[in-house]
């Protein structure tokens, strides 16, 4: 497959021709005034025992426990509605996770995260950093099924999948979380904050940095935060290159 030049993927995104890749400023401090311990949110938190064994049990999975256990879940009423759950995609040993929402149409057709229009220009602005899904990249999202019509995911439900998306972090141990969209945001940092307010900052999940962007399907509606989005990218690449190597 030829790769697209970086011009034609900075069109896509609707960037082009005003912004350029810089280099990864060296030794320039990308370290946030403040560094925030995410805690389960309150939502997430076991209710009772069994919802306590179901987390214990979860979070005990490797990838193939998971594996199977995801499209066998009914632990919330969207399996109902389902063709498939969708665990997510990538490399499972990624320096990179990029988390969304919930499955659309599409995936719940193919059973992979970001295949619809959010999904190309996801791809587009992660081929600008010259990274593509399944390359140093994992993506999921917090629900693993789709919500009728596309409506958002409910208390409820973030609440049962959440385990789900802690065991993907924990086994992939990625370097760097890019949330993306508000649910993404609030659910990993237990926060009801905007995404306006927690953008450009450097937040932490379970001790792994974690960087927050507008979600794609929020900038194919409103083309000029494109913009914003590519900042972000490129606020986390460069995050990214002044931490260590992985241990
Ligand atoms: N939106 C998301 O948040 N995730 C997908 O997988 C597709 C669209």
């Amino acid at each position: 497959m030829t790769r697209p030049s970086r011009s034609a993927v900075l069109a896509e995104m609707g960037l082009a021709p005003r912004w350029r890749l810089r280099r990864p400023a060296s030794g320039a401090a990308a370290q946030p005034a403040a560094l925030r311990e995410a805690t389960p949110a309150p939502s997430a938190r076991p209710a009772a025992t069994s919802a306590g064994d179901r987390e214990s049990a979860i979070q005990a999975m490797d990838w193939h426990a998971l594996k199977q256990s995801v499209p066998a879940c009914t632990a919330c009423g969207l399996h109902a509605g389902r063709r498939q759950a969708v665990l997510g995609v990538g490399d499972e040993r990624a320096d990179w996770l990029l988390v969304g929402e919930a499955p659309g149409a599409e995936e719940d057709r193919l059973g992979e995260p970001f295949v619809g229009q959010a999904g190309r220009l996801l791809d587009a602005m992660l081929a600008s950093l010259e990274l593509e899904r399944g390359r140093n990249v994992y993506i999921a999202n917090v629900l693993k099924c789709r919500p009728p019509g596309n409506r958002n995911p409910e208390p409820g439900e973030v609440a049962q999948c959440t385990p789900y998306l802690q065991r993907q972090i924990a086994l992939i141990r990625p370097r760097l979380i890019v949330a993306m969209g508000r649910f993404a945001a609030q659910t990993l940092l237990a926060s009801d904050a905007t995404i306006a307010s927690l953008r450009g900052r450097v937040h932490r999940y379970a001790g792994v940095p974690l960087i927050v962007t507008y979600h794609p399907a929020y900038l194919l509606r409103n083309l000029p935060d494109k913009a914003k989005a590519w900042a972000d990218l490129l606020f986390a690449r460069r995050t990214l290159a002044e931490l260590g190597a992985r241990d």
